[in-house]
């Protein structure tokens, strides 16, 4: 699809829309959801030279994969009950990203801390982390057993402790990693737009066999409806699977079950590393963690009855549950609701073990029992995709693909051997960035960060960061004038995370935000207004403490 406009300019949704309401254009792939999992299966499908569409009912990432816990994890959890191929399959791909996207993808220490007759005591927890690493083909586990809360974790509970394991996983930015992805996929020449909602499935029948043959959508800002036909329809749409699928007659699989994470200042909580402990509540595992400048305490797991067409909320009793972990572990730090920065709360979209039934009748298992592995399925070329975790993407993509080529018969079936990520640099000249930065600016914008910085250096203050954050006001003015900011939030909360990481939703900087987005969004006044007023109500009842 053209568009004059250059792709994710300011001016390039409404013309692509307008575009594809008017011409009757037969694409090969339509993916519905702009998480990662749909993320991954635009990247790889349009490498394999195929016409795709992905369509987002609000904005990039704003479903689970911008309120996870950011993990790029092989899941120690899911080896310990047993969960080989998955802890495999999701170690094999941290080691990749980790190797592929340096300054998003990041190596996070984690620490154990072994107390006397609790679980896990060091020499199992040795043997568990000694396949973990033969797994990634490399050893990072280390014992300490002295210098723990001088050196490494600073007020952690010491009474009855033995020694510590340090072991190793990798930390993201959720939504930036959703947003690398799909910009290699625009690069490929691929279309991705948001607020772009599919309403419902087109079916065609051929020798008295229906098969979906397209989609009805719905433009989020016009309110407009049309068509759009395909080869083949992927449903990648997380914890709203079930929709799409209802419409074919299937029944629902998908259990919503939500975590939440508190964020505190890091001088309140500070350590280098992830603690990693069991809840005296209930022994499920809960951490503490230090990212992009601050500490989040996670997660919880639990049914979620709330809203889906809302942004998930943090109860009170996940905060009570999260803050006594953290107090508790860390007692000399007293934290109290008061500390509280942000909050963030996701929906796993878990495939539930009773698929055969339907979920609603209160499953009786608990939402840790349930396996956190993906499913695929095939009704009539509408192929759905649900679970799963945000580190093993790119394989859950591979799957969906294999699913989806008998109807895209053109298509190579080898997809391993796709690359990735396009390499990419930043010049040496720019003198003035210190190689941490280089690597943080190239891992989030690939070949576009050269662009940005270039452009940082003609203003004031481009390269300078935002507030107590390491985001450079460059960054916003990139995201304005290249990733389809159509809402505030949209520039807050996920192409940055200023609005999760200074207090009141990063009201101290809204005088720049503004100048910012009246100059490269052109929002007047009354935008600004209405905007500002719209992030103001979301951030008090999704990202605050609850009322
Ligand atoms: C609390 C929590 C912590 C987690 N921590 C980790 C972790 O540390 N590491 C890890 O690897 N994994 C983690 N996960 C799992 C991981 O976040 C999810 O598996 C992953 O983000 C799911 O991505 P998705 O694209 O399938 O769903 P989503 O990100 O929810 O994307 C689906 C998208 O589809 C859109 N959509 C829905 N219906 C329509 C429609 N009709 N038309 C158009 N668009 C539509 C939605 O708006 C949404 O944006 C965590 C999950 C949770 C909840």
């Amino acid at each position: 699809m053209s568009s004059q406009e250059a792709i994710w300019s300011p001016l390039w949704r409404s013309q692509v829309v307008n575009q594809l309401k008017q011409t009757d254009s037969q694409w090969d792939m339509l993916i519905v959801g702009g998480g990662i999992t749909g993320a991954g299966i635009y990247r790889e499908a349009t490498s394999l030279g195929l016409k795709v569409l992905l369509v987002e009912q609000r904005d990039f990432a704003w479903g689970t994969s911008s309120r996870s816990s950011k993990m790029v994890h092989g899941g120690l959890r899911y080896l310990g009950s047993g969960q080989l191929g998955l802890a495999n399959d999701s170690v094999k791909e941290r080691q990749n990203l980790m190797n592929e996207l340096p300054g998003l993808v990041n190596p996070l220490p984690f620490m154990m801390g072994h107390y006397k007759g609790m679980f896990p005591g060091p020499w199992i927890f040795d043997k568990l982390l000694a396949i973990y690493d033969f797994m990634a083909g490399h050893r990072y586990r280390k014992y300490f057993s002295k210098g723990i809360r001088d050196f490494f974790v600073p007020g952690m509970n010491t009474s009855q402790l033995k020694g510590a394991t340090q072991f190793s996983d990798a930390v993201t930015d959720d939504a930036r990693l959703v947003m690398r992805v799909l910009h290699e996929g625009n690069t490929d020449g691929g279309t991705a737009v948001n607020y772009l909602k599919a309403v419902d499935t087109l079916k065609t029948e051929t020798k008295g066999i229906e098969k979906v043959s397209g989609l009805k959508l719905e433009d989020q800002i016009s309110g407009e409806q049309f068509e759009v036909s395909a080869k083949v329809v992927i449903n990648a749409s997380g914890t709203w699977t079930d929709e799409l699928r209802q419409t074919l007659g299937q029944k629902k699989v998908i259990r919503p079950l939500r975590g939440s994470h508190l964020v505190v200042p890091f001088w309140r909580l500070p350590s280098a590393f992830t603690v990693s402990f069991f809840h005296a509540k209930d022994k499920r595992p809960v951490f503490v963690f230090p990212w992009e400048g601050v500490t989040v305490i996670g997660t919880t797991d639990l049914d979620h009855q709330q809203n889906s067409n809302e942004e998930s909320s943090i109860t009170r009793e996940e905060i009570d549950y999260l803050l006594d972990a953290a107090n508790l572990q860390f007692p000399e730090a007293n934290l109290l609701k008061g500390d509280i920065r942000a909050t963030w709360s996701g929906v796993r979209p878990v495939v539930s073990k009773n698929q055969d039934k339907a979920v609603d009748s209160n499953t009786p298992n608990k939402p840790s029992d349930e396996k956190r592995e993906h499913a695929v399925w095939d009704d009539q070329g509408l192929i759905s995709v649900a679970g799963g975790k945000l580190t093993t993407y790119r394989l859950i993509a591979m799957d969906v693909l294999q699913k989806a080529a008998p109807y895209l018969p053109e298509i190579s079936t080898d997809f391993k051997k796709t690359s990735h990520f396009k390499p990419s640099t930043l010049s040496s000249g720019f003198v003035e960035l210190s190689s941490e930065l280089k690597k943080r600016l190239l891992g989030r914008y690939g070949a576009h960060a050269h662009t940005l910085v270039s452009h940082a250096r003609e203003l004031e203050n481009g390269l300078e960061k935002i507030s107590t954050t390491d985001t450079l006001w460059a960054e916003i003015i990139w995201s304005c004038q290249s990733e389809t900011v159509q809402h505030l939030d949209d520039l807050l909360l996920r192409r940055t995370r200023i609005g999760l990481l200074l207090d009141d939703g990063a009201e101290e900087v809204f005088s720049g935000i503004r100048d910012i987005c009246q100059q490269y969004l052109a929002w007047d006044d009354v935008k600004w207004q209405a905007e500002r007023k719209r992030y103001q109500n979301i951030i008090k009842r999704h990202y605050s403490l609850p009322e």
